[in-house]
């Protein structure tokens, strides 16, 4: 296959490694978080019943967690991350515990990364690794950091454990050249956030771009935030790393706004974020120079639009300054039909306890049913695959039902 025909429709290759059972099963699962009624409902009774120890992490694991996690440690996640290296896709292991509060969740948390990034050391499996600053830090205190900006005197002492466990993991990516990304969080505490990131470029990326920081462009003025970023990375001499994504908080942004009565810090519809999505890819490419580029996202427009300049601007497919990724779980189409044609490819692969990793499934599953057209897409892709697997008489024909 040729650039020519890059096409994100050959559903035998971006199932090829789901054996018939493994089909049906997400099949299932995408058709229920299709319900909103069942993801709301669902949500609150799987956290009550967590919260009253009920067994329900078997039936959890064996479901949403098997569809979008790639295990409950960084051991178990191997197997995952060798499977889809055999398709030339990386992994970008996650440690998605939310919602902890202890220095001691904290302290666990810089650890773990900084193991992955032992593991990631040299092995083309895992080019990239991941860090939520909330899982480092207390998130009062970003959102302290955030509103006032500056660092008050009662905080000092807190901020500077946050620092050191930062500087931790940042020279741990330099001296193991692991690049990593720092996720994007809620627009609250990202202001402190950006400023963490910038300080991380401006000192660790003095040769590479080993720390890179998220921009969501469903927020407003970001555009002007990644030139100002581009502006300084040239005055000060660095590299910059940037994670474009349209941004995972929607409605959690959008009902906070409305509840304290301010202005809602998203775009005012879908097109404006589309729109600025495909502006910053194009900015990020007409400066490589200076700025590595990943597009974390599952818009078929917005890759093929990325495809497309890169084509323009005589770059090569496998680039090592432009990374495209996708969630495990999500968009495979997109993900294997690149990597087949020699772009750089990588899943998001999160991992970590049940209980810890369960905001990060329901937000998956709200994202997936909360947009238009999205869990149509998985839903549909899936059913054709496996339509195509009962024409081929690898699936039986018993097994399907009509789809929706
Ligand atoms: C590799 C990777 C890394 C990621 N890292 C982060 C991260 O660090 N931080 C983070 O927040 N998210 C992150 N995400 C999640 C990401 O934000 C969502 O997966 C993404 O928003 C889904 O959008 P899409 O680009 O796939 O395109 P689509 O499915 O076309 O777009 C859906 C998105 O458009 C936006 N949108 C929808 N309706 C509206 C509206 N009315 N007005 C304005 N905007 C709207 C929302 O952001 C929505 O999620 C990551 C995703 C990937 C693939």
């Amino acid at each position: 296959m040729n650039s020519e025909k890059l096409s994100f429709n050959n559903t035998k290759k971006a199932f090829l490694s789901k054996n018939n059972s493994e089909l049906n099963e997400s099949y299932w699962l995408f058709r229920l978080m299709g319900n909103p009624f069942v993801v709301k409902i669902g949500s609150k009774l799987t956290l009550f019943a967590l919260s009253l120890r009920l067994p329900v992490q078997g039936l959890i694991k064996r479901t949403i967690f098997k569809q979008f996690c790639g295990g409950e440690s960084l051991k178990e996640s191997q197997s995952v991350v060798k499977r889809l290296s055999k398709s030339h896709i990386g992994s970008i292991l996650d440690y998605s515990v939310e919602g902890k509060s202890t220095e001691e969740d904290f302290e666990k948390t810089k650890t773990e990364v900084i193991d992955i990034i032992a593991l990631a050391k040299g092995n083309k499996a895992i080019p990239y690794t991941s860090l939520k600053m909330s899982g480092i830090v207390r998130l009062g205190l970003l959102e302290t950091i955030n509103s006032l900006p500056f660092v008050p005197e009662d905080c000092q002492s807190e901020y500077k454990l946050l620092h050191s466990r930062l500087t931790e993991v940042c020279q741990a990516s330099v001296a193991n050249e692991v690049p990593i990304y720092i996720d994007a969080e809620e627009s609250w505490i990202q202001g402190a956030i950006d400023q963490l990131a910038e300080e991380m470029m401006s000192h660790y990326n003095k040769e590479k771009a080993f720390i890179q920081t998220t921009l969501q462009m469903y927020r407003k003025g970001r555009i002007d935030y990644l030139k100002n970023l581009i502006q300084q990375a040239r005055i000060k001499k660095y590299f910059i790393g940037v994670k474009l994504v349209r941004g995972a908080y929607l409605e959690k942004e959008t009902a906070r706004a409305d509840r304290l009565g301010l202005t809602t810090p998203i775009q005012q519809n879908k097109e404006d974020t589309d729109r600025e999505f495909d502006e910053a890819v194009l900015i990020c490419l007409q400066n490589l120079d200076v700025v590595t580029l990943c597009a974390g996202t599952h818009n078929e427009a917005s890759t093929f639009y990325l495809v497309k300049e890169m084509k323009n601007l005589n770059i090569a497919k496998d680039d090592s300054r432009i990374y495209f990724s996708q969630l495990f779980g999500m968009s495979d189409n997109i993900t294997y039909n690149l990597a087949d044609e020699g772009y750089n490819v990588t899943k998001y692969l999160p991992y970590g306890p049940i209980g810890a990793v369960l905001p990060y499934l329901i937000r998956r599953a709200n994202e997936n049913t909360a947009i238009a057209g999205q869990m149509g897409r998985e839903l549909n892709l899936i059913a054709r695959e496996r339509k195509r697997r009962v024409g081929q008489h690898l699936l039986s024909s018993s097994s399907i039902t009509p789809q929706t």
